[in-house]
């Protein structure tokens, strides 16, 4: 295999552009690229020649406008190239089919839109990433808006926000005599994910239906002993990561590292940063070939946040910074950050944004899935807050107090290395328990579930930044001198989000207290997190920053809540399925082989003890009449739900539904560490978790 040759080679990249194109269309196209602008019509017609002449050598018959409705997944439409001329077919596509196509926007979630506006989409080519081959199709990444313009996706609202911080960053930049062309927002998403046997998902109707288990004792062996972290990678499960990587690679997705994670069974790929929206593109396509991938392999790749109870969870680790075309990392610290009052100005906004803002980002990445990762007990918890780390956490500190900085040395105990620079990279939180990092050069936003589409989280981002560096350049713009200033603007924005910075540990019980003292929000659960996004103030800053309108932003809040219901009501019918078809009846079925057993030992002798039996029989049929009686509950309260109002439903799955799922799930979990292995309906976490040879 030669890496180099293969890397990007089902991509319809610079250089293919390059050497296929004309080079005054090439040229055209380039620019449009770079300034982020839809493409000309006049030479949308020899792009997509060119697009479609390359694809069909590549195997291609099909072509697809490829986006990213609201259900979080991505959607596709297959058309073939066949054009009919004559008595013969010929291979075309056309400038128009490029750009632009049709598609029924009514079976996607519009949030109500859908009731007001029509129901007609069109997908728009995004030029700024590049189309690719897969599986003998031309995938043309687009977004998808209404003919009325509301957009219906995550692409169109994230590059609206890339846009918005441009701009904004581009007027701050400016007050330094920094000129550039463009500021572009940068992501580096690392992934988790499980990996395990076809076979012993197939046997499980839970992890078929809901993604995640929804019963299941704990194991003896979970994650104890720490020694999968990092461990040794599994013969088969090395073969798959080699494949999957093989085809990242095709499509020029730079996968950089690969090992295990904390959990059995766990895993992560990194890839290397890029531009937002090809980072998310990058993403998706990613998950999507892992499960692919898996599946050639036997194997089942599970992305949801909690597949397992008391072992980890999975989640995205979503870098972020922001570069100028002229390779500026905004977020650079540089060698005397104390001094550097560009990037402390840069650094205020963020801890500002996060702040001002902290329960749309807690919102943004909400789900059902990550709910139990978020708020419960693992890491990162529901509260937001920012690391910075010793060096810079002093910097801050010491505006704060208004002292002068006295620079550190080479933190002690670092790398040991006097002349390593001010920012090793382990100074940054080592023990990432805080959801928002600052990791050397970029930002860690940490508390992202794992099958996420992370443009909500970067839509967010984008947003609050550009708001706060709006008001910064506002403030600012036209000052005599700067440096003092910004120097001011700086010291006052840090006194005033300074509750927002911690940089101890987050798991921590003293850090629940302390966050409610300083107002913080904590919000534990979906249901009680997205209401904030109809907050005056947050609709708002996404209005005024061209990401939403009102409409686009009070939908989208509504979607995620729906998305909510929908899913504990699939997750609380599955397991009221899988309670009364195959749990109850099988610890009956054991009961009545243990009452026989009693029988027949009694038929030899009355006096053969028979306690074991008794006692079991006894705890088991309390317990299976316990599980029957929560059933019940649960069936009668989930029957009482109001499915049509969001508000309520969402409501009564977050406080009623989900501890009643809890409290069938004690049982039943209990019953299965009592009942025979021989009638238990379903493989136990050991049998998969340990699984994969
Ligand atoms: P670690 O988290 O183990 O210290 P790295 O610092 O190398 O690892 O980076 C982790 C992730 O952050 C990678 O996906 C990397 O591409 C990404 N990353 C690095 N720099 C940036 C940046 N400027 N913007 C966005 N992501 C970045
Ligand atoms: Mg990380």
């Amino acid at each position: 295999m030669n890496l180099p040759e293969m890397f990007g080679k089902n991509v319809f990249n610079d250089s293919v552009q390059k050497e296929t194109l004309p080079s005054e269309v090439y040229k055209a196209l380039r620019a449009t690229i770079e300034a982020g602008k839809q493409l000309d019509v006049s030479i949308a017609g020899a792009v997509a020649s060119a697009m479609k002449k390359w694809a069909v050598s590549m195997g291609a018959t099909h072509y697809t406008h490829w986006f990213q409705p609201l259900t979080g997944l991505t959607a596709e439409k297959h058309d073939s190239f066949i054009e009919p001329e004559g008595d013969k077919v010929i291979m075309r596509l056309t400038g128009k089919s490029l750009i632009i196509g049709e598609s029924d926007a009514s079976s996607f979630p519009s949030g109500g839109s859908r009731a007001t506006y029509m129901a007609r989409g069109y997908t728009a080519w995004d030029p700024t990433s590049p189309a690719f081959v897969k599986d003998g199709t031309l995938y043309i990444p687009t977004i998808f808006v209404s003919y009325t313009g509301e957009t219906l996706d995550k692409k169109a609202p994230l590059l609206r926000s890339m846009t918005a911080l441009d701009k904004q960053a581009k007027r701050v930049l400016k007050l330094f005599g920094i000129n550039c062309k463009k500021v572009s927002t940068t992501v580096g998403p690392e992934q988790e994910y499980f990996i395990i046997s076809e076979e012993e998902y197939m046997r499980r109707k839970d992890l078929r239906l809901c993604g995640r288990t929804l019963f299941g004792a704990p194991v003896t062996r979970g994650q104890e002993l720490e020694d999968h972290y990092f461990g040794v990678i599994k013969p088969a499960i090395a073969e798959f990561m080699r494949d999957l990587d093989e085809e990242l690679w095709s499509y020029g997705i730079l996968s950089k590292t690969k090992h295990n994670e904390v959990a059995p069974a766990q895993h992560e790929m990194a890839p290397v940063f890029t531009t937002s929206n090809v980072a998310v593109d990058g993403n998706m396509l990613t998950m999507e070939t892992m499960k692919k991938v898996a599946h050639k392999h036997k194997l089942v790749c599970l992305l949801h946040e909690k597949p397992f109870r008391g072992i980890n969870g999975s989640g995205k680790h979503n870098n972020w910074s922001m570069s100028t075309d002229t390779g500026l990392n905004l977020l650079n610290p540089g060698d005397e950050p104390e001094n550097n009052t560009l990037f402390k100005l840069v650094l205020a906004a963020v801890i500002k944004a996060v702040d001002d803002y902290q329960g749309v980002l807690r919102a943004s990445v909400a789900s059902a899935g990550n709910d139990h990762r978020l708020g419960a007990d693992e890491a990162p918890p529901a509260i937001i807050s920012v690391y910075l780390g010793d060096q810079l956490g002093a910097i801050v500190d010491s505006i704060v107090k208004g002292e002068n900085y006295v620079a550190a040395k080479a933190a002690a105990g670092g790398i040991g290395v006097p002349e390593s620079p001010i920012f090793p990279k382990d100074a940054t939180d080592r023990n990432r328990t805080s959801p928002f990092a600052f990791t050397g050069n970029k930002f860690e936003f940490r508390m992202l579930g794992s099958q996420a589409n992370v443009s909500d989280a970067n839509i967010c981002l984008n947003t609050i930044v550009a708001e706060a560096f709006e008001q910064f350049a506002d403030e600012l713009e036209g000052k005599k001198d700067i440096e003092k200033a910004a120097n001011a603007v700086i010291a006052r924005e840090l006194k005033k989000h300074y509750r927002i910075i911690f940089n101890h540990d987050g798991y921590g019980p003293e850090w629940e207290p302390e966050a409610a003292k300083r107002g913080l929000l904590n919000n534990k659960n979906t249901a009680d997190a997205v209401p904030v996004l109809y907050e005056d103030k947050n609709v708002e800053v996404f209005v005024k920053q061209g990401v939403f309108t009102k409409a686009e932003a009070v939908a989208r809040a509504d979607i995620r809540l729906e998305n909510y219901v929908k899913i504990i009501n699939i997750e609380a019918l599955t397991m009221i399925e899988m309670a009364k078809r195959d749990i109850i009846p099988a610890v009956s079925g054991f009961i009545a082989e243990l009452c026989r057993n009693v029988s027949s030992k009694l038929s030899v002798c009355d006096k053969i003890p028979y306690v074991t039996e008794k006692e079991l029989i006894s705890r088991l049929s309390e317990l299976n009449d316990g599980a029957t009686v929560a059933v019940h509950k649960l069936e009668n309260d989930l029957a009482a739900v109001d499915m049509k109002n969001v508000h309520t439903s969402s409501q009564a799955m977050a406080h009623v539904i989900i501890p009643d799922m809890e409290a069938v799930r004690a049982i039943v979990d209990e019953m299965e560490t009592l009942t025979s292995a021989d009638y238990w309906p379903y493989p136990t976490y050991f049998d998969i978790l340990y699984g994969v040879k």
